[in-house]
């Protein structure tokens, strides 16, 4: 007997349920092609929605920050760190989504985990829908405040638990805004309105919306003209915009008292300058362009049209975000495997990522996919699907 045998046994477990993770290694820059273990595959499965990720123009801005600023911030954002760069890029993020001020974090994990806490004391009541990302479940987790999780998008359900709740000092919904693993949107305006009537606080985590919703990709905010009445934006940078971090975007008071008080804020050390150079000139391509959206949107319209004539469940998406449903975890990682055969890169999703018997690929799509490209994917689609059955 040693004293790791509960991990062992745990590990054995995963492998025996076919939920052990195959982590696959990438050999090259994130691209529509990418080195994936050796092999030239589509890359069908990164959140680089817009092809940022290996832009020229947010390596050469990043290569430039270096340069003149160096490689690392050297202290937290309180303290030392906060350099001329973070503030440049928190002003445009602001811009860009139409808020009073924004506040950087290390990456939208971090946001969230500063956010909820510093919002939801002792007291506080959050409304959270059961299918919110980890981070805030987590964020959520590190309070002491009650907390009502309502089921997937389900308003009634809401209105009730806030009448039932009026009474509370705060009150905060807080919400994914597009469901990161089925693609589906938040019912935003119907939430806004609860919130208004019950003086609560809507915080969105726009981590699939921005660079993909509304004008420019200002995100689902924008996508359901509600600026001003959501009091909350959270947003990475790190999918759509292709690099790192995170941020709260909103009103003023709730940015500077994230200042003040967000402990990842407090506690944790800056973004570095090629980082925060290389986001910045992402906000500048996207409010100069609404191109790359455009194309990611023609993609995706194409692929998904294309999977269903093929025969498969797709799901309820409104977004580019494809989820393939295939069942049990063993055929999502069998089907995995045998893409990547056929020269696709496109991992399997299963529990506890998402439900236990909802095994899927997830597919995304990228502005910077050809039609040959798409093409080529859903060949491989049709070739594995009918060998596995599926279809
Ligand atoms: C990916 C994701 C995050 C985490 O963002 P990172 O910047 O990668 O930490 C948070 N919320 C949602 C909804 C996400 O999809």
């Amino acid at each position: 007997m040693g004293k790791y045998d509960f991990i062992v046994a745990e590990l054995e477990s995963l492998k025996a349920q076919g939920m052990y993770n195959i982590i696959r290694t990438i050999e090259s820059a994130v691209g529509a092609w990418t080195v994936v273990d050796g092999k030239r595959v589509l890359n069908m499965c990164s959140n680089n929605y817009l092809g940022f990720a290996n832009d020229p123009e947010l390596k050469a801005a990043a290569i430039r920050a270096i340069e003149e600023y160096g490689v690392g911030p050297a202290a937290v954002r309180s303290i030392a760190g906060t350099m001329a760069l973070h503030r440049e890029l928190e002003r445009k993020l602001a811009e860009f989504k139409g808020c009073e001020d924004a506040v950087t974090f290390q990456s939208g994990f971090c946001a969230n985990l500063a956010t909820i806490p510093l919002i939801a004391g002792p007291g506080a009541v959050i409304f959270t829908d059961e299918l919110n990302h980890a981070s805030i479940i987590d964020g959520c987790r590190l309070t002491k405040a009650e907390r009502v999780i309502y089921p997937h998008r389900d308003v009634d359900f809401l209105a009730k638990a806030l009448e039932e709740r009026k009474s509370a000092p705060v009150k905060l919904i807080v919400t994914d805004g597009v469901f990161s693993m089925d693609g589906d949107l938040a019912p935003l305006p119907k939430i806004v309105e609860l919130a208004e009537r019950y003086e609560a606080l809507v915080m969105v985590d726009d981590a699939h919306g921005e660079g993909v919703l509304g004008s420019h990709g200002r995100g689902i905010v924008d996508h359901f003209g509600l600026h001003g009445r959501v009091d909350i934006e959270v947003g990475t940078l790190s999918k759509a915009f292709g690099v790192m971090g995170g941020y709260v975007a909103g009103k003023r008071e709730i940015v500077e008292f994230l200042r003040q008080r967000g402990r990842p804020f407090l506690f944790s050390s800056a973004a570095t300058p090629a980082d925060v150079a290389a986001c910045i000139a992402a906000v500048d391509i996207l409010m100069r362009s609404d191109e790359r959206v455009k194309r990611l949107w023609e993609n995706a319209r194409y692929f998904k049209t294309k999977m269903v004539e093929l025969g498969f469940d797709i799901g309820q998406s409104q977004t580019p975000i494809t989820p393939v449903m295939l069942g049990e975890a063993h055929t999502a990682w069998e089907f995995s495997k045998m893409l990547f055969e056929e020269g696709v890169f496109a991992q399997a999703i299963t529990y506890p990522t998402v439900p236990k018997g909802k095994a899927r690929i997830r597919v995304m799509v990228s502005a910077i996919h050809t039609k040959e490209d798409l093409d080529f994917a859903l060949d491989a689609f049709a070739k594995v699907g009918r060998k596995l059955g599926v279809i």
